[in-house]
């Protein structure tokens, strides 16, 4: 709040505060220096969104795919209310008004290490998981530690912005490997062995991926976990979109090649349960050689001076975790599998555009445009930009996530939505075909 004129100000000691004139006077002068990596403006997807939502055609409803939250889709509903009962249990206990420990509550991290236990072979115990506000925080607190002097991270392109800009604030170099879209989004391993050298802390992988639908098969893991090993650098997994995999696809977890090299997994109950506003995600270090145990000594120091998620969203992780929600997951598989049929069987026919591989998973299709077959259209900012103008229809331009001329759609939406929005892409497409 802005100080009210000197004038109202009680001159004298009313309040116990002496304040003189002359210190009056000197009211808003205040002048600090922010970081400078802060203070300037750089590209955002929620940016970019909020430009874009501004011109909306007005005469006809919006339909958003250019963000990624399903939670309030009715779609995904179903078996969902067991979630917030567990959350309601908690609170009307009144148990867990209290502060949680730093890393989380001992049998929440226990519930997060079973969960993630199942899937691979190398146990990961209580001690290995650190619960954190959403994967947001999760990603956030493996970049601090992970930033020594000099330090570089080899990150994905396109990828999830967050890690680029976290990169920036902690002074880490970010080098870029390329998803190759003909490779169905698969690594240039040769790329990645080329970029590293003697200060390159890890290397992020999301699998399934935001942005490109991709999952890797157990065999490019492996590759993948071998060339970190060769490398002797960490795989930082960033699996938010973990079991959503659809078709013949089967999610395997990094932390299965632990044995090759140090995982870090990154995770929250965003994504696979819905509940991105619940602000919970975990880290966890799967090291079974432990050679890696002053990295959990940076986490744990770290922790211990910032804040972790709600107490009562922690005691409700035991159960959301648990294996009796088959009907919620299996919904949201198939409603997401019918979308993505949906979305990839109509952009095939569209030739302006082009999709290289059917989405095998995540809630997101990379999808590349072409200027030369679509008039007054340069690039795919400009597609984004004339299509939200004309057609109501939001879709996230590639430049944002690095790639550009292409665009992200999200398909996390009901499958006769997702029809809609292919109706408003291919009349604009037609609209804007060159004539001869
Ligand atoms: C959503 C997302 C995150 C962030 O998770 P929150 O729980 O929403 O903070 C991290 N990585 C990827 C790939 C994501 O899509």
């Amino acid at each position: 709040m802005a100080p009210p004129p000197s004038s109202e100000i009680p001159n004298g000691e009313s309040n116990g505060v002496h304040v003189s004139n002359s210190e009056l006077a000197r009211v808003g002068n205040c002048r600090v220096e922010c970081n400078p990596v802060l203070s300037q403006q750089k590209i955002s997807i929620r940016g970019v969104v909020d430009e874009l939502l501004k011109l909306a055609n007005p005469e006809k409803g919006l339909v958003s795919l250019g963000v990624g939250d399903a939670a309030s889709s009715r779609c995904f509903q179903k078996g969902k209310e067991r979630f917030s009962e567990a959350v309601a249990d908690a609170v009307s206990s009144s148990a867990f008004d209290c502060y949680a420990p730093s890393y989380g509550f001992p049998f929440a991290r226990r519930a997060v290490a079973e969960y993630l236990s199942r899937d691979t072979k190398h146990g990961i115990r209580e001690g290995d998981v650190y619960l954190t506000v959403g994967g947001t925080q999760a990603l956030h607190v493996c970049l601090t530690v992970l930033a020594s002097p000099g330090a570089n991270l080899l990150l994905p392109r396109p990828g999830f912005a967050p890690y680029e800009t976290a990169c920036e604030i902690y002074g880490i170099e970010a080098r870029y490997y390329h998803l190759q879209p003909h490779w169905g989004w698969e690594l240039n391993l040769d790329q990645v062995r080329s970029l590293a050298d003697a200060n390159t802390v890890g290397i992020v992988i999301i699998n399934p991926s935001n942005p490109c639908g991709a999952v890797f098969s157990p065999f490019h893991l492996q590759q993948i976990a071998e060339t970190a090993r060769d490398l002797n650098i960490p795989v930082i997994a960033d699996e938010l979109y973990g079991h959503m995999v659809f078709g013949d696809s089967k999610f395997v977890p990094l932390a299965s090649f632990a044995h090759l090299t140090p995982v870090i997994t990154i995770g929250a109950l965003s994504k696979r349960w819905m509940v991105p506003g619940w602000r919970l995600g975990w880290i966890a270090i799967c090291d079974p050689h432990e050679t890696f145990k002053q990295v959990k000594v940076a986490i744990e120091m770290l922790m211990n001076v910032t804040s972790g998620p709600a107490s009562v969203i922690q005691a409700a992780v035991p159960g959301i975790l648990s294996n009796s929600h088959e009907e919620f997951h299996k919904n949201v598989l198939t409603v997401l599998e019918s979308s993505a049929e949906t979305l990839y069987t109509r952009i095939v026919h569209i030739e302006a555009l082009k999709c290289h591989s059917r989405p095998q998973g995540s809630m997101f299709m990379m999808v590349e445009i072409n200027p030369a077959l679509l008039l007054g259209i340069e690039n795919d900012m400009d597609f984004a930009r004339e299509l939200i103008k004309e057609e109501s229809l939001l879709v996230l331009p590639g430049f944002v996530i690095g790639l550009k001329n292409w665009v992200r759609i999200f398909f996390g939406v009901p499958s006769d939505l997702l029809s809609e929005a292919c109706d408003r892409i291919e009349s604009f497409c037609k609209r804007r075909r060159p004539t001869n």
